[in-house]
């Protein structure tokens, strides 16, 4: 049994060119945010000890939420403060529920949204979150900075668009449509600290019964949480109707690619991915749209 975790190395930059500075110039060194990802995976050996970037004094990189027309998250930003924010949970609502579901109080005290994104596990519970509210990731290295779509940056499983000298320094939020009806439901093992063996979250708007925007995103269905882009693209402009339901049904069967693993099978997760997009819409026709 293990009792102590490996000697590492840990540098502590101040200012936000300083940690890029050791992010371009030591090869393998890898950001710390809360570590609650990181220190599980150098404790059971899936991560070898090496150069530790830690965010946690780089002023730039706050634990902060800024409103605009829009919402930013720092990189800092953990899932209770999110929780705490009122006028951000007021217009992104999903965002408090999708923290809510991420493991105890002590692991949303410590957690950040970056870390989430930049862990990568197609069973993470904030992404689909960010991802249904079109999130976009700014990146910056010692080059310059870049801004891509977050429902873009996966590339396979645990793969990412983001070179080893950059780090998550913004989460960038447009507003959202007001008149929107939203989903998040996460399938596991129990009721809470569980990892999904499925998770919706998605919004609709809808005008007199038509589908005028939607966004769907799922977790734990493909090699990484991802939007259901032909699902959406086959209801968009189209009246909900039971026909259209099985359309959309048979879609999202197509679309999503799970595996069988320790948690669930493949068979049970796809048909449970398009059971929660049916349930999803019977529910906004049922409360008569958005
Ligand atoms: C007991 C326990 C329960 C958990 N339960 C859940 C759960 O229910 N749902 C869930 O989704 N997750 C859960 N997690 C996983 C974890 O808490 C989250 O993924 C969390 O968001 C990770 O954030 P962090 O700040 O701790 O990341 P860290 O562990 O510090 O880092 C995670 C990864 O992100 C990278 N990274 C961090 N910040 C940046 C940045 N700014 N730029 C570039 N790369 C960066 C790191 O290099 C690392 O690869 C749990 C973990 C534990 C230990």
């Amino acid at each position: 049994m293990k009792s102590y975790l490996p000697d590492f190395e840990l540098v502590s930059p101040k200012t936000l060119n300083e940690a890029l500075a050791v992010m371009a110039n030591q090869p393998g060194a890898r950001p710390l945010a809360g570590g609650t990802d990181l220190m599980v995976q150098l404790d059971n050996g899936t991560l070898k000890p090496g150069l530790f970037v830690d965010l946690q004094a780089v002023a730039e990189l706050s634990d902060g939420v800024r409103m605009d027309g829009g919402a930013h998250l720092g990189a800092m930003t953990t899932f209770r403060s999110a929780r705490q924010h009122p006028e951000l949970v007021r217009r992104y609502p999903m965002l408090a529920t999708a923290a809510r579901e991420v493991g105890v109080l002590a692991i949303q005290a410590r957690g950040t949204w970056a870390g989430n994104i930049a862990n990568a596990s197609p069973a993470a519970d904030g992404v689909p979150a960010l991802m249904v509210y079109r999130a976009q990731v700014e990146l910056q290295s010692a080059e310059g900075k870049r801004v891509i779509p977050l429902a873009d940056f996966y590339t396979g499983y645990k793969q990412m668009n983001k070179k080893s000298n950059e780090l998550i320094t913004d989460i960038q939020l447009p507003a959202p449509p007001p008149r929107r009806f939203e989903y998040y439901r996460k399938v596991g093992a129990r009721r809470f600290q569980a990892i999904s063996k499925v998770l919706l979250a998605a919004w609709i708007v809808l005008e007199k019964d038509q589908v005028v925007d939607i966004s769907l995103s799922l977790g734990s269905v493909a090699p990484h949480t991802l939007r259901v882009r032909n699902t959406e693209a086959l209801l968009t402009g189209k009246t909900l109707t039971p026909g259209l339901m099985k359309d959309a049904r048979d879609s999202v069967h197509a679309e999503v690619s799970p595996i069988d693993d320790i948690r669930s099978t493949a068979a049970y997760r796809r048909t449970v991915a398009a059971n929660l997009v049916v349930d999803f819409l019977t529910k906004v026709l049922a409360q008569g749209g958005a």
